[in-house]
């Protein structure tokens, strides 16, 4: 699966906003946002232009499929999926991005950032329910038991993360167990368990235009 490769911090800064695509780097005085928040480019800081209708559906869109490192086609498969479902499109949207075994991973604090998590994944050190999978995009569902293989605990990427994920609030979707490395899918996340700069309902109506 491709995967975007570039310089990420200038994606925020093209969002305007923090996406946290950095970990630790994101909550310092390091980070780009904090100096130089205006689009990367040439003419970034000259531009101001005033965004409305279209482009604002769009830098949501963005700034999503960004902030979960999706491409347009799965992005726009994962909308066409919660269209077909039975209930609110934006909240079954951003649910099934949650699911993702890559942001479940970064979300147990198995990785300080989705980008670091995703390779944790892809590189075979997670299970579900005493399975490798190594599907960035797996869709974890309620009762499955998330862990880090036995054979991968030591790896030191997992102790910055764990110190990184000590830091933060866990979510109530998940039951968390750091000790162990490992964690449960209590529940599906709602809406109010993303805490996330997004708007789901102008990418809804991007997307049923
Ligand atoms: Fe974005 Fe983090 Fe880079 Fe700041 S450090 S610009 S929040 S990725």
């Amino acid at each position: 699966m491709a995967r975007y490769t570039g310089p990420v911090c200038r994606l925020c800064r093209r969002e305007g906003t923090k996406l946290f695509l950095k970990g630790t780097k994101c909550f310092s005085e390091k980070c780009p946002i904090e100096k130089r928040n205006f689009p990367p480019g040439q003419h970034g800081r000259a531009r101001k232009p005033k965004i409305v209708g279209y482009g604002l559906q769009l830098r949501e869109k963005q700034k999503a499929k960004r902030i979960y490192f999706t491409l347009e086609s799965q992005f726009r498969a994962y909308y066409e999926k919660a269209s077909r479902t039975q209930g609110v499109t934006g909240e079954l949207l951003l649910q099934q991005l949650e699911r993702r075994l890559d942001n479940v991973a970064y979300r147990l604090g198995f990785a300080s950032s989705r980008r670091q998590a995703r390779q944790i994944v892809r590189h075979g050190h997670v299970e579900v329910n005493g399975r490798k999978v190594n599907i960035p995009s797996f869709q974890v569902g309620v009762g499955d038991a998330i862990k880090i293989r036995e054979n991968s605990k030591k790896m030191t990427v997992l102790e910055s993360a764990a110190d990184f994920a000590s830091h933060q609030n866990a979510p109530r979707w998940l039951e968390v167990d750091h000790a162990n490395l490992s964690g449960k899918v209590l529940a599906l996340p709602k809406r109010e368990d993303v805490n996330l700069p997004v708007n789901e309902q102008l990418i809804v109506e991007l997307y049923s235009k």
